[in-house]
């Protein structure tokens, strides 16, 4: 078959299903009130954290121009390093392209022939594709949060090491794991618990810290966190955080680290810089539950664990539908249809914000609260 014959048919088969994508460029200026992306605090555009990027740009350069292990590590990721180390209370950070690479490399660096993964059926896609680069290890997906099926995994397994691969705010559904518990399982059964904090850093736990933080479990030698600087941080780039031996490992081993450029300097520098405002201002985080606490109540869905909250749709059409009303109303939320939710179920993602006015909150409860005549 020709490769325009089999384009055709994959297409053809997508929008059959209701499930055809397409881009949207959007302007420089917001023209709705965006519920949609993942800006949580609002600092991609703040004043200081852009000023950081183009200063960090100037110094430093468009590019590292070198992958970090030969000379592409500057001052600015070790400044940048320390910083995410010290706030979310771990030895040593390390900083990755994306939370992407970040996830890739460290679950293949972490593992071998004589490990198990365990991964929680509703990771981000980067976590399940982290799984398949770290074959040989063996591979068991559990239930979402089902502590019992993950007990019987550890317990069972024959392989001496395993992993456990969780998110501590889930990014589709927006709930939280039961992150105490998994600890006490990995510590129970000698396995290494991964946590990916993407959409609670910044956001979750004590002032922003991240829920692993607020649990006491940083700086435990079997937890390791991974992170983007994409979302809260309002820039671009992943990080893994853990004890300095761990980071010494990834350096030495982690391909996705290794074999890639370093985190661009205006990236690097506008992630610390909005590390350093949200430390000044904790308040943002806070605000940020807050309003997410006061979508969810008009819409009538349980408080979220940080700044996404879920609904569910009765099927694609519906939730394109809600998604294009919500829009010509002037607020755009996230839609997600199969096969980019973990449990095949259509959903409005709407995510929560430190710089809502309380204009947009009322417009948005008011519109979100009548989202019952899409179901
Ligand atoms: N993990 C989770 C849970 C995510 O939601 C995302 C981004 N959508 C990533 C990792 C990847 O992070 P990045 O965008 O920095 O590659």
């Amino acid at each position: 078959m020709s490769l325009d014959d089999w384009l055709e048919q994959r297409g053809a088969q997508r929008r059959a299903a209701g499930l055809e994508r397409v881009l949207r460029p959007r302007g420089a200026a917001p023209d709705v009130l965006d519920l949609a992306g993942n800006d949580y605090l609002g600092l991609s555009r703040h004043a200081q954290v852009t000023e950081a990027a183009a200063r960090a740009a100037q110094t430093w350069g468009g590019g590292a121009g070198a992958s970090r292990l030969v000379t592409g590590t500057l001052g600015l990721h070790a400044e940048l390093e320390r910083a995410l180390a010290d706030f979310t209370g771990h030895q040593a950070a390390l900083a990755f392209s994306t939370g992407y690479h970040a996830n890739l490399g460290v679950v293949a660096a972490l593992t071998d022939s004589d490990t198990l993964l365990v991964s929680d059926a509703h990771v981000h896609a980067s976590l399940v594709d982290a799984c398949r680069l770290a074959r040989p290890a063996a591979l068991a997906i559990t239930q979402h949060n089902d502590l019992s099926a993950i007990a019987a995994a550890l317990r069972d397994r024959h392989q001496p090491r395993a992993l456990l691969l969780v998110e501590s705010v889930y990014s589709v559904l927006g709930d939280a794991a039961p992150l105490a518990e998994l600890a006490a399982l990995a510590e129970a059964h000698d396995a290494v618990l991964v946590v990916d904090e993407a959409h609670a850093i910044g956001v979750a736990g004590k002032d922003g810290t991240g829920l692993v933080a607020s649990l006491g479990l940083a700086g435990r030698a079997d937890v390791v966190v991974t992170m983007t600087l994409s979302k809260s941080l309002g820039s671009q780039g992943g990080a893994v955080l853990g004890s300095s031996a761990v980071i010494e490992h990834l350096v030495n081993t982690a391909r996705t680290f290794i074999f890639d450029t370093g985190l661009a300097p205006a990236a690097a520098g506008a992630a610390l810089e909005a590390l350093a405002v949200l430390r000044r201002d904790p308040g943002l985080a806070h605000r940020t539950v807050e309003h997410a606490r006061r979508l969810a109540d008009a819409v009538q869905v349980p408080p979220p664990a940080a700044a996404v909250l879920s609904v569910p749709m009765p099927g694609p059409a519906e939730a394109v539908e809600a998604q294009a009303h919500l829009l010509r109303q002037g607020v755009r939320v996230g839609c997600f249809r199969p096969p980019s939710v973990p449990d095949g179920q259509s959903r409005l993602r709407v995510t929560a914000r430190a710089d809502l006015s309380e204009a947009d909150l009322d417009l948005a409860c008011r519109l979100l609260g009548a989202l019952g005549e899409f179901s």
